[in-house]
């Protein structure tokens, strides 16, 4: 199954002409996962992607610049005659804020459903899990850990058949674990396979609560507001340097850090620099590059650089799929 970060937007507060307010499309199977949904997200998502139909929107925080866009969102749905329920969550206070925010979208068709959420409560979707985690910011504020289910080890049915047990049913039982023939499950399947890890923070100061929630990650986005000379600053505000950000992913031990939420001060690849000499893997993604997450025994997390339409067509509109 296929797992990638999309990043509409990667600024911090105020948006730049590069960098738009902070919003992470993570595409997994059929699932649409939307972080943040800044001012402007629903454009952005038009001009790439396209105004996808999100299955869940998580909130990290109820500063401006990380909802914003939403109720536009959830009106552009109603329009489309969008028919699958969504369900946004976030922090505490969320669904009052929203609900006050209710003249502007209205009461939609396909079932809109706003849920607060405790740090640690468990949102389970399939065989991934997603857990709110407590950061450190200047309001309530989460940062959300995404995880698959362990898989079944690797079922090797050439050995099997060599051991004498016929295809067919009695390779489901070797597989769920019991003894077939005299041959025992554990000579035939392999170790079981983690799955994969995702952890996005939102904004926040370093914290050990990501450190621990991001063990081992396959990819960490962090938030880097600043670079180090700032780090008075970010302290001030509740923000993290990219020194910070990659001592936080060395001490997690992720295999990829990428760092979001730059202050438009900065245009990446300072921020990249600094953060490489503490945490080698680093990256600094821009508005619409993509983070491809195989699967662990498939290799290592990918950035890839978004590639704007080289010879667009003669009527050359994003792909939206109904007239709103
Ligand atoms: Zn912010
Ligand atoms: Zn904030």
């Amino acid at each position: 199954m296929d797992l990638s970060l999309f990043f509409a937007g990667t600024a911090g507060s105020v948006p730049s002409a590069r960098r738009g307010l902070p919003a992470l499309l993570i595409r997994r199977g059929a699932e649409r996962i939307l972080i943040d949904c800044g001012e402007g997200t629903q454009r952005q998502l038009v001009r790439s992607v396209g105004l996808t139909d999100l299955t869940d929107v998580f909130l990290t925080h109820l500063h401006a610049d990380h909802w914003l866009g939403l109720p536009g969102m959830l009106k552009s749905f109603e329009l489309r005659d969008r028919e699958r329920p969504l369900t946004v969550h976030g922090p505490p206070g969320t669904s009052a804020l929203l609900e006050r925010l209710r003249p502007v979208y209205g009461r939609p068709r396909y079932g809109l459903t706003i849920r607060d959420l405790e740090p640690g409560e468990v949102i389970r979707r399939g065989d991934l899990e997603i857990v709110p985690v407590s950061v450190r910011h200047r309001t309530t504020a989460f940062g959300y850990a995404l995880a698959e289910d362990v898989r079944p080890g690797r079922f090797d049915a050439e050995l099997a058949t060599r051991l004498g047990v016929a295809p067919g049913p009695d390779f489901g039982r070797l597989q769920r674990g019991e003894t077939v023939d005299g041959v025992a499950p554990e000579q035939v399947v392999g170790e079981p396979r983690r799955g994969r890890k995702v952890v996005v923070t939102g904004d926040t100061a370093p914290t050990d609560a990501v450190v621990v929630a991001a063990h081992r990650a396959d990819v960490l986005v962090h938030e880097a507001t600043f670079a180090h000379e700032d780090a008075d600053r970010a302290a001030a505000t509740g923000h993290s340097t990219a020194r910070q950000a990659a001592q936080v992913a060395a001490d997690a031990e992720v295999r990829m850090l990428a760092l979001t939420h730059l202050s438009s001060r900065y245009a990446g690849r300072e921020i990249r620099d600094e953060a490489r000499e503490v945490f080698p893997a680093t990256e600094v993604p821009r508005d619409f590059d993509t983070i491809e997450v195989p699967l662990p025994e498939r290799g290592a997390p990918e950035l890839v650089r978004w590639q704007p339409p080289q010879h667009p067509t003669r009527s050359a509109p994003a792909p939206l799929e109904s007239p709103a």
